[in-house]
């Protein structure tokens, strides 16, 4: 039997291996049947972390075909949506179907919510074989469950976006907060976003200068982007360079800045983030692509003395301050609204 904290966290749902939580766990146990204090959702859309989409894609040479068959086989497989590779899941909406009596989490049947806790932890189960997905965006429309423990997070949908609008702004809401966060904490002037014209870069530019910062630099990876991030207004400055690659990164970005938030969905771009960073600077690394020790030990090669932070992603109010940008910002919208599929 497990106490009342264990479940809370999910604990009494993993089947193997023993003694981890559910984020860590090979294989949860997705048995639609909620216990007292648990909560399912009838889930209508998933949205892949952008990370995990595109290592799937390319190991799939982008058949659309495969990736779906990929995505049901870990799904079935681990009883939730893991990507082994990235480890890396993403997040789900739906409708509340059913509530234990002593669910702590305030929701009522009926409620539509965006899950708030990852993918990678969240029992799921999927009923249609994601017969209307055709495997080549990140977000896929599905029919089947999802079990939310004492501990985990929802957000009620807002009525007035679409849903595939919420759920790509809450996907990558704790970047924009972490962002605030880091800025405010440290009176930053200055401000780079590795990745700036995606969806988490362009709210954690909103977000940074929201929180003060004065000195805003987008690098994005080639001119299209470069055009779209300039005429959304959001930067000071726009800045081509691949992000993988370190040297071209520092001669772009010139002066390094006293924060550096990386937002890109691929690998590598730890060294390069190190270096657009000024001494005694800050680097938020909110990509999942992001190697602890390609950054640890990269950084001590370059005796580089920077505070390296792990993009969490949950900090109170994260989702409230996510949406509000969206909402008030009409770059933001320029830049998330091409990438969702509605
Ligand atoms: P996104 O909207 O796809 O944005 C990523 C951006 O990076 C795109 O503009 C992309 O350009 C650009 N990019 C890719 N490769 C690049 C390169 N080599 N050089 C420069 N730019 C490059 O992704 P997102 O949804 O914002 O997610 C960004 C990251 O956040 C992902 O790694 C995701 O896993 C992570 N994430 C973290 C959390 C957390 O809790 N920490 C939660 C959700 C997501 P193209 O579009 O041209 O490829």
């Amino acid at each position: 039997m497990h106490g009342s904290v264990e479940r809370a966290l999910g604990v009494h749902r993993v089947l193997e291996p023993a003694g981890a939580l559910p984020q860590a766990a090979r294989r949860l146990d997705a048995d639609p049947v909620v216990g007292p204090d648990e909560v399912r959702i009838a889930v209508r859309r998933l949205t892949l972390d952008a990370a995990s989409f595109r290592q799937l894609a390319e190991s799939c040479g982008g058949d659309g075909e495969a990736v779906r068959a990929a995505v049901l086989d870990i799904i079935a497989t681990r009883g939730k949506m893991q990507n082994p590779v990235t480890g890396s899941g993403g997040m789900l909406i739906g409708v509340v179907d059913a509530v234990g009596p002593e669910s702590p989490l305030g929701l009522a049947v009926g409620d539509r919510v965006a899950t708030l806790v990852s993918l990678t932890l969240t029992p799921l189960l999927i009923a249609d074989g994601l017969a209307r997905w055709d495997g080549r965006s990140e977000q896929v429309p599905a029919e089947g469950t999802a079990i939310l423990f004492g501990r985990s997070i929802a957000a009620v949908l807002p009525d007035d976006l679409p849903d595939a609008v919420s759920l790509a702004v809450l996907d990558v809401c704790g970047a924009p907060a972490a962002t605030a966060r880091v800025v405010e904490r440290a009176g930053a002037r200055s401000v780079t976003v590795l990745g700036a014209a995606g969806k988490s870069g362009s709210l954690s530019l909103a977000a940074a200068r929201r929180a003060g910062a004065s000195n805003l630099t987008g690098l994005v990876r080639n001119a299209a982007e470069a055009a779209a991030l300039a005429a959304a207004g959001l930067a000071d400055r726009v800045v081509i360079a691949d992000a993988t690659d370190p040297l071209a990164v520092a001669a772009a970005v010139g002066t390094p800045a006293d924060v550096t938030i990386v937002c890109v969905d691929v690998p590598g771009a730890e060294h390069g983030a190190v270096l657009a960073t000024v001494d005694g600077g800050i680097v938020v690394f909110f990509s999942m692509a992001t190697s602890f020790s390609a950054a640890a030990l990269g950084a001590e090669g370059m005796a580089a003395d920077v505070t390296m932070l792990v993009g969490n992603g949950y900090t109170p109010g994260h989702a409230a301050l996510a949406l509000e940008l969206y909402r008030s910002d009409h770059g933001v919208r320029a830049l998330i609204d091409p990438r969702v599929t509605t």
